[in-house]
């Protein structure tokens, strides 16, 4: 007899979800979802479009959203825009606490480090051994020689104004300001009339921050629109991988079939955001519905999802060569600029990773601000040194 019928290992994102959906579903099971930390998900805020989600996804995971708003901006140097799809947040905070009264106090184990993992054993620092028949890894991501990465880094700081801002909806990006470090643009969440998140965002070549540095930009942000600080509420900061390419048959030899993973360490992100919340969505749901709940059950769905996404995907890798190797540094949020003035459903279905042919085409032609030359290099992810594949990074602030 086990301890459990299923453990999560490492309780952020995908684990919580997953285990929330199983509970709703099949409340039979006896859970157990063990976070190093001291609440479920850490220090993050997730966010995703509206339209990132299908109704009946949009339906269960309503009551973990903490926030939402009715449309979304974008700023370059050429133009801003406002674009009508609707945009939402879940705040670490909500996700614990909607979690805790699903699963209950007796499902969670906080601040327990684990050590290792067996097919149906977790093991914890300390010694302690627990038991199931399902073990699902979502401890977060995990470095592979298999993948070549760009980054996605940022610091956001959650601020309390001394006035209230006048935002109403979130600006996703606003790179009508100085480029440095590649791409770089300025991510505001305005949760209330005077609090906002303000996040300096780069698609940066490594992944290397410097938090001071950072830290003064946000506050010069908000000096120029005018917005002056009364006190840091909070400071979060991400390191995201974004797919140049690699090979995910040889990530998942690397993995083997004792493991079954889900979330980043399971490559189940957006290759051009890094973002995850809709993958984990969608696996959360696949898992409810297997009919055995097993370590190579689990193993083998996770595993067949990652590959077949993969291979859907690939067109996001292959613009992600083009923003990261073909296009000058300082010259990358040309590209992004180009893509914002296409028309709203083709920018919605290339946030759900659903771009369909006529997108993509959509995309490539006219005149993108990539030489040739240099673009028809990157075309094939084959092009990739191996000097280019590495660790895949990620911090919660
Ligand atoms: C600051 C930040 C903001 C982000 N914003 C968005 C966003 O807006 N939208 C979006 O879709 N994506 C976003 N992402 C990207 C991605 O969705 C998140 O990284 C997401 O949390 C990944 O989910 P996960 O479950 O794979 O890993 P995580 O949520 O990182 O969960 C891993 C968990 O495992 C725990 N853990 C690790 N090792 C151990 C151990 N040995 N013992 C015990 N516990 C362990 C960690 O403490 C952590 O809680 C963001 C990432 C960051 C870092």
């Amino acid at each position: 007899m086990t301890d459990h019928d299923v453990i999560f290992a490492g309780g952020g994102l995908a684990s919580t979800l997953a285990a929330c959906r199983l509970k709703a579903l099949r409340p039979e099971l006896r859970l157990l979802v063990i976070e190093g930390g001291a609440q479920l998900g850490g220090n993050h805020t997730w966010s995703c479009h509206a339209s990132d989600l299908t109704p009946a996804q949009a339906s269960w995971i309503a009551p973990f959203i903490t926030y939402r708003w009715p449309g979304q901006v974008v700023r370059f140097p050429k133009y801003t825009r406002r674009l009508d799809a609707g945009y939402q947040s879940i705040s670490s905070t909500t996700l614990h606490h909607v979690a805790l009264a699903a699963l209950g106090g007796g499902c969670i184990r906080l601040n327990a480090r684990i050590a290792a993992l067996e097919p149906s054993a977790v093991l914890l620092d300390g010694g302690e051994r627990l038991t199931a028949p399902c073990i699902i890894d979502g401890r977060g991501p995990a470095p592979s020689a298999a993948l070549a990465l760009g980054f996605q880094k940022f610091i956001g700081l959650e601020l309390r104004l001394a006035a209230p801002h006048g935002e109403t909806v979130p600006v996703i990006m606003d790179a009508a300001i100085s480029q440095d470090d590649g791409y770089r643009f300025v991510y505001t969440l305005p949760f209330t009339a005077d609090t906002i998140l303000i996040e300096d965002t780069y698609y940066a070549d490594g992944p290397s921050l410097e938090p001071a540095a950072i830290r003064r930009k946000i506050e010069a942000y908000a000096a120029a629109r005018g917005w002056r600080i009364a006190q840091i509420l909070r400071e979060e900061t991400g390191t995201l991988p974004i797919l140049l390419g690699g090979d995910i048959d040889a990530f998942w030899r690397e993995v083997g079939t004792d493991v079954a993973r889900i979330g980043l360490r399971a490559c189940l992100f957006h290759p051009t955001t890094g973002y995850s919340l809709p993958d984990a969505v969608a696996t959360a749901d696949a898992i409810a519905a297997l009919p055995e709940l097993t370590t190579a059950s689990v193993a083998s769905l996770t595993q067949a999802l990652s590959k077949r996404l993969w291979q859907q995907r690939g067109f996001y890798r292959m613009l992600n060569r083009f923003l990261f190797l073909a296009a000058e540094p300082g010259k990358r949020y040309e590209i992004m600029q180009r893509f914002y003035s296409l028309a709203e459903p083709l920018i919605e279905r290339f946030y759900r990773a659903a771009s369909s042919p006529a997108d993509k085409a959509r995309i490539l032609i006219g005149r993108p601000p990539v030489p040739i030359a240099r673009a028809l290099a990157h075309i094939r992810e084959a092009s990739l040194r191996p000097s280019q594949f590495g660790d895949a990074g990620q911090s919660n602030g």
